[in-house]
């Protein structure tokens, strides 16, 4: 799989998209970011030149429309925008990640019948995984769809669903048989357009990730076609769901790392502009040790990225080094962020300047996706499983 895409994404081809990316980001994302972001206003305007550069098809097969791009390439984009604004990335995203599952786990029907409309953007989605009282512990979640002839109905409510308010669909992952033990073995997964009982409910008021669309979702008698089941069987939602986490925590540490790298360029160059006791504040030690210390974990994130990527597109089980990735490429941009609030002074408390943007974004990236807490978890529970004695 990934030797094929790897020949039609040689290193020119890789040159002139990451350049064009380039482009986007300094023209288009770059002036409307801080206006954008304190407005908490949906940036229409990057939706549609999101299309024109395929983004919204970057990892869907060529086969089905899309660019086809290895993790390696797409890591890349996603760090360079994040190292501007992070929360266009959320766009694409959580839209891919469906797209991704729906590549993975769906029919061919459904394969055909979704995948070149997403890739176009013509349609776009979202990850309905978390509910009020389920996150981590996804096999507590309470949405239920029951069979009713030729479609299913669903009753529920989740939360915290990026892409939902202007998305036309979202993947949701719900119990088809409540009572069932282990859990897990009672969930399924529905490709589900909006439609009448799909009730976006609120959108949720957030400290950062500005401007994108997170909403509570409440499900009222909501049909659903049965062909929209995810794979046409009952019972393989928590396994489709977590067979997505690799992909999805490699995304992750890149937002993180590009907000690492975004902190560090706008830290370096206050750093030269500020003056104090005669001098650039880059020229004393308390300030350099923090550069330094940025500058060495921005570099250490992209290549565990990149080899979290690697593996992935080799088609190797990386499991543990997406966590690694993604917990060390996160942290960095929350580590990162915070020491520019620092160097800026009291500057950063200013809405006036960029680096208060990244510490509000920062936090999330240690949050979604899998928290740091568990990523660490599942580090240790596969270095043990891999190095049994
Ligand atoms: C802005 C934003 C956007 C989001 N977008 C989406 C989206 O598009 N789709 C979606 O489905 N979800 C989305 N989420 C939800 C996100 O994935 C969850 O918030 C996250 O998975 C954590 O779940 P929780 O909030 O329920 O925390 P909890 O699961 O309640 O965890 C609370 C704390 O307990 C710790 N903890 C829990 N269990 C364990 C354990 N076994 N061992 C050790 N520590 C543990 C956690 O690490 C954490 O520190 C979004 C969240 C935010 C804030």
């Amino acid at each position: 799989m990934s030797s094929k895409m790897d020949v039609m994404w040689g290193p020119e081809e890789e040159q002139a998209l990451l350049d064009s990316i380039d482009h986007w980001v300094e023209k288009s994302v770059a002036p409307i970011a801080r206006e954008y972001d304190l407005a908490d206003k949906y940036p229409d305007v990057l939706v549609e030149e999101m299309k024109e550069l395929g983004l919204f098809g970057a990892t869907i097969s060529t086969e089905y429309g899309g660019l086809g791009l290895p993790a390696r390439i797409y890591a890349k984009i996603v760090i360079k925008v994040s190292s501007v604004w992070m929360a266009p990335t959320g766009i694409f995203n959580s839209h891919l990640i469906m797209a991704s599952a729906i590549e993975r786990c769906g029919t061919e029907e459904q394969k055909r019948k979704y995948l070149p409309r997403m890739a176009s953007g013509e349609l776009r989605g979202a990850l309905g995984l978390t509910e009020p009282n389920a996150g981590t512990d996804l096999q507590a979640i309470r949405t239920v769809a029951r069979r009713e002839g030729d479609h299913y109905v669903i009753n529920g409510a989740k939360t915290w669903i990026t892409n939902s308010m202007h998305g036309d669909m979202a993947l949701l992952l719900v119990k088809t048989d409540p009572a069932a033990q282990p859990r897990h073995k009672g969930m399924s997964m529905f490709i589900a357009e909006k439609g009448d009982g799909f009730i976006v409910a609120k959108k949720m008021k957030k400290m950062g990730y500005r401007a994108i669309d997170t909403c509570e979702l409440v499900f009222e008698d909501y049909k659903v076609p049965a062909e929209n089941l995810l794979g046409g069987v009952e019972g393989r939602g928590f396994h489709n769901a977590v067979g997505g986490l690799e992909l999805g925590r490699i995304n992750v540490a890149a937002r993180g790392a590009g907000i690492a790298e975004g902190a560090l360029r706008l830290s370096v160059r206050y750093a030269q502009e500020r003056r104090t006791f005669g001098k650039p504040i880059c020229e004393h030690q308390a300030i350099q040790l923090k550069l330094g210390e940025m500058a060495a974990r921005v570099e250490a994130s992209k290549l565990l990225i990149e080899s979290a990527a690697n593996a992935y597109d080799r088609g190797e089980r990386c499991d543990m080094e997406a966590g690694m990735a993604k917990y060390m490429a996160t942290e960095a941009g929350a580590f990162c962020a915070e020491q520019g609030m620092r160097i800026f002074g009291g500057y950063s408390y200013s809405v006036e300047y960029e680096i208060e943007r990244f510490y509000r974004d920062a936090m999330l990236m240690c949050i979604g996706e899998g928290t740091n807490e568990m990523q660490r978890i599942i580090i240790a529970k596969q270095l043990v499983a891999r190095h049994k004695i």
